[in-house]
């Protein structure tokens, strides 16, 4: 089994059950919905295929919602309109308005207040940029002129990297996509453009007033200050993500190697989810097989110690989806396999304020080192803790189990986690065994044993003979 999960996003080359079937086959841990494209019934259907791949092969599967966040974009155009360098146009706030120069409307009230001359205005990931030369706040215009020109289509991104724009961080629109993402029961709720860590705790009221089955909640880190700010923001959410596509245009895409390995390593510390994303394998959206620089990227991504890797573009409009995921197994097993070779051991020791089971994590992991060809096991109370046990990267799989289909399908996402459906720990053994017939010992711990015992780890002996 790979260790490292895999994302991928599905979207008009992959949203029926044939193809999810073969990418969930070929090692997709996670699919994910992105929001910012599509309407509600076309993630309404793909959710339906996806339950019942999952229920009919038993196969788990957990449902990623990304929400599109405080996202600029340009308005619907009829037609794209081409720029060139040098060129003076408008980014106007309302409807286009008959100027003497091309005028773009862009999809944000209140852009004009708060630009200042000389703003870097990025649109499309960097096609196109524009600088801004003077702001109008009566007429709701931005006079720009163009340091790179190209094509501007309707509803590309656009960044105002150091802007502090007036938008909510949770918008209208996220709010009516986040409550139909909840009466869908979706196992992960991701957040973009995450600036503090009031975004996230208000991310989490939202949810807790709805009182819906609980999603993990994901923090998109894509602006520098959110880079600044990850110790304050790690605690309150379940994982991050290192979006690289917009954190390239917002910090300066040379600064994306060193914020992306201080971002998994800031994770790790706190045992929560880092998942690496975007162009991992983007040549592959229309070349059968992946560029050099890409398979080095993904290998050393499992390397650095990511938990989960995500593909976007790749699987949902790419030409060939499920050859994607598979290039992109076979790379995390390679790395997988170098990593245990070189048995570096246990990453050390870190203090939490739950001792016990963080001792325990720690624990089990080392024990399991010590053992030939064991496994961990573990029941599934609280995802948290599964997380904990993870970080500390034991060689051997983490068998958690668990008798309900939230949790188990949330299990997916977990590095190194294989989720096991039982109902208690008999029937989970009776599982593991009867599965991997070379299994000599399983270390067991139980984090919530009962009223009146300590959480607690014990080895039993599978194979009598070879564990004395
Ligand atoms: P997006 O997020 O694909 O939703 O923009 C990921 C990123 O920016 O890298
Ligand atoms: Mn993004």
């Amino acid at each position: 089994m790979k260790k490292t999960k895999i994302i991928a996003t599905l979207g008009p080359a992959s949203a029926d059950k044939k193809t999810i079937l073969a990418l969930a086959r070929a090692g997709v841990n996670v699919f994910r919905l992105n929001f910012s494209h599509g309407d509600l019934n076309f993630f309404a259907g793909i959710i339906k295929n996806i339950k019942e791949i999952r229920t009919k092969y038993k196969i788990p599967l957990a449902i990623l919602q990304d929400l599109q966040g405080p996202k600029i974009r340009i308005a619907e155009l009829k037609v794209p309109v081409m720029v060139k360098t040098g060129e003076e146009i408008f980014l106007t706030e309302e409807k286009i308005q008959k100027t003497k120069i091309k005028s773009i409307q862009v999809d944000i009230k209140g852009m004009a207040c708060c630009v200042h001359k000389g703003a870097k205005i990025i649109i499309n990931d960097g096609m196109v940029q524009l600088r801004v030369k003077a702001a109008d706040t009566k007429l709701k215009r931005v006079l720009c002129v163009v340091t790179a020109g190209g094509l501007i289509a309707g509803r590309k991104g656009v960044n105002l990297p150091g802007v502090d724009l007036p938008i909510p961080s949770i918008t209208s629109k996220d709010k009516k996509n986040l409550i139909f993402g909840l009466k869908q029961g979706v196992d992960i709720v991701c957040l973009s453009f995450v600036r503090t860590r009031k975004d996230m705790e208000d991310l989490r009221k939202f949810i807790n007033k709805k009182k819906q089955a609980y999603p993990l909640l994901i923090a998109k880190i894509e602006k520098p200050e959110a880079v600044r700010r990850i110790k304050e923001i790690l605690p309150v959410c379940d994982g991050i993500m290192v979006a690289r596509g917009d954190l390239a245009v917002e910090a300066g895409f040379k600064n994306i190697p060193v914020m992306q390995k201080h971002l998994i390593t800031a994770a790790n510390e706190a045992k929560k989810i880092v998942i690496v994303a975007t162009q991992m394998l983007e040549s592959m959206i229309s070349n059968p097989f992946p560029g050099r620089a890409e398979i080095t990227d993904v290998y050393n991504a499992v390397v650095d110690n990511a938990d989960v890797l995500m593909l976007s573009g790749e699987t949902s409009t790419g030409k060939y989806p499920v050859k994607t995921v598979e290039t992109m197994s076979e790379i995390i097993s390679k790395a997988e396999q170098e990593i245990k070779k070189q048995k570096q051991g246990l990453p050390a020791f870190r203090e939490t304020d739950e001792k016990i089971k963080n001792v325990l994590s720690y624990s089990c992991a080392a024990a399991a080192n010590l053992i030939k060809n064991s496994l961990i096991m573990l029941h599934a109370v609280k995802l948290k803790d599964i997380e904990a046990v993870s970080d500390y990267r034991p060689y051997a799989e983490i068998a958690v189990f668990s008798g309900a289909e939230k949790i188990y399908n949330s299990l997916a996402f977990f590095h190194g986690i294989l989720p096991v459906w039982a109902r208690d720990k008999k029937e989970a053994l009776a599982t593991v065994i009867k599965k991997n017939k070379k299994l000599e010992g399983v270390v067991y711990v139980d984090f919530y044993a009962s009223k009146n015992q300590a959480p607690y780890m014990e080895i039993i002996r599978v194979n009598k003979n070879t564990i004395k």
